[in-house]
């Protein structure tokens, strides 16, 4: 991608109504647009890491035996009656619309009913079970605050997966394993030290759900971490007993501000249950379906890695998600050698399958580093004067390192840091 081809340009500062660092950074960058408080568009950049964040995602829940599915945003309010989850009184964030011709309709809160429902049509027997199902879905919630920019936005997506089984023992494994799954996830897109398996309220079935808690000053949220053994407590749920418990020692318990990036419940058999859904055991008898909801809000992962890797200068993306693999920033300034020779490189970098942010704007230096910077890919390589047909300078951005390469290491992506 030639950056002078990107309809998006870098600027100095952010709407002056933005007062999270992820959407100001996003936004300074080109990555998003701002359409009005807690609603984000993505611009090329944004989807570029969108995309890789969700396809890390898609990876996990396939390995799990997970089945994609896309369900609508529009929903039936008598699915949600049937739950008793339709009334403002019980779900406060609802955004709910209107038909021409009568009746309302829900804009997807969550997907529990209708996946359920949909389900319930296709199982029957013993044999038909256990199904997991999920989808990348748009979600509506009317949050009444939106100051951490993508990370709490009134519309985002969510990847919501829903697991199906015919016991609590075969819902206790499942479970376990999409808690490693998640562990997956989070490591891979850069945030593995720093998150933690959270022990917070379980609502109607289970005593605890589990969340994953990402440490950041700009957490809504209060865990207390036991580093040790690697799992926290939300405040939520934090009493005596509740330490007792979980052999939890509160005095080895450190305090920390935490971004919620997942979520998993147990649902029991509450939903299967209102909705229909049961099928027949071997003996030919009804038997109950056993749920579990898992959740990431992957705008909200996008946010985390860039409020949490940052620095003063900007974006620092890890490798498995950024935009591009390399940034090539030619110095030439009407040097038409240097043009040449940076040209070539992005020819050949893209042959070989490197992702390229070419930046061969007319632009004094200074401005392209500033804006290499903001724009965090992993490296940059910088041709100018002191380049040959061989010899490249390479820096890394998360530590401002640098080499001086081969031609055969950036085509390898090779480059011995
Ligand atoms: P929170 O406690 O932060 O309001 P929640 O508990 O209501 O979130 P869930 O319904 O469990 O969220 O949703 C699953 C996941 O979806 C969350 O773990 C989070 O990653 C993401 N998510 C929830 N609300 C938002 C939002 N408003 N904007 C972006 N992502 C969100
Ligand atoms: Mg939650």
């Amino acid at each position: 991608m030639k950056q002078s081809h990107l309809f998006t340009k870098t600027r100095k500062d952010a709407p002056k109504d933005e007062v999270s660092e992820n959407a100001q950074l996003l936004i300074r960058g080109g990555y998003i647009h701002k359409e009005m408080a807690g609603v984000y568009d993505l611009l090329p950049l944004g989807l570029r890491v969108f995309k890789k964040i969700e396809n890390i995602i898609r990876e996990e829940m396939n390995a799990l035996g997970g089945q994609e599915v896309s369900f609508s945003v529009l929903q039936n309010p008598e699915l949600w009656k049937a739950t008793d989850r339709w009334d403002d009184k019980k779900i406060d964030n609802w955004f709910k619309t209107e038909l021409k011709s009568g009746g309302e309709l829900g804009l997807s809160f969550t997907h529990e009913e209708p996946i359920t429902k949909a389900v319930a049509m296709q199982v029957s027997s013993y044999r038909d079970l256990p199904r997991y199902v999920y989808h990348f879905q748009s979600k509506f919630r009317n949050e009444l605050r939106t100051k951490s920019g993508i990370m709490r936005g009134r519309e985002f997506v969510m990847k919501d997966l829903y697991s199906f089984c015919r016991s609590e023992e075969e819902l206790d494994a499942f479970y376990k394993e999409v808690g490693i799954a998640y562990e997956n996830i989070f490591r891979r897109v850069g945030l593995g030290d720093i998150t933690y398996l959270t022990f917070a309220s379980g609502g109607v079935f289970s005593k605890f759900s589990h969340e994953f808690q990402t440490v950041s000053t700009a957490g809504e949220d209060t865990i207390y971490i036991d580093t040790e053994k690697r799992i926290a407590v939300n405040d939520e749920v934090m009493t005596e007993e509740v330490l007792e418990e979980l052999s939890l020692d509160r005095n080895k318990l450190v305090e920390a501000k935490s971004i919620e990036v997942g979520n998993i419940f147990k649902l029991g058999t509450k939903y299967a249950d209102a909705l229909g859904l049961k099928y027949k055991d071997k003996d030919g008898k009804d038997a109950e379906v056993h749920m579990g909801s898992y959740g990431i809000g992957v705008g909200r992962l996008l946010g985390t890695v860039v409020e949490v890797l940052c620095d003063e200068k900007g974006i620092v993306w890890p490798a498995s998600i950024a935009p591009f693999d390399v940034h090539l920033v030619e110095l030439s300034q009407g040097d038409e050698k240097i043009r040449g020779l940076a040209d070539s490189l992005y020819e050949e970098l893209q042959a070989v399958g490197v992702e390229v942010l070419y930046d061969e704007r007319d632009t004094r230096a200074g401005e392209k580093f500033a804006d290499s910077d903001l724009l965090g890919m992993p490296y940059r390589i910088v041709v100018g004067r002191q380049s040959t047909e061989d010899s490249f300078e390479i820096v890394r951005r998360v530590d401002g390192l640098k080499k001086t390469v081969s031609k055969r290491a950036l085509l390898t992506q090779n480059y011995g840091f």
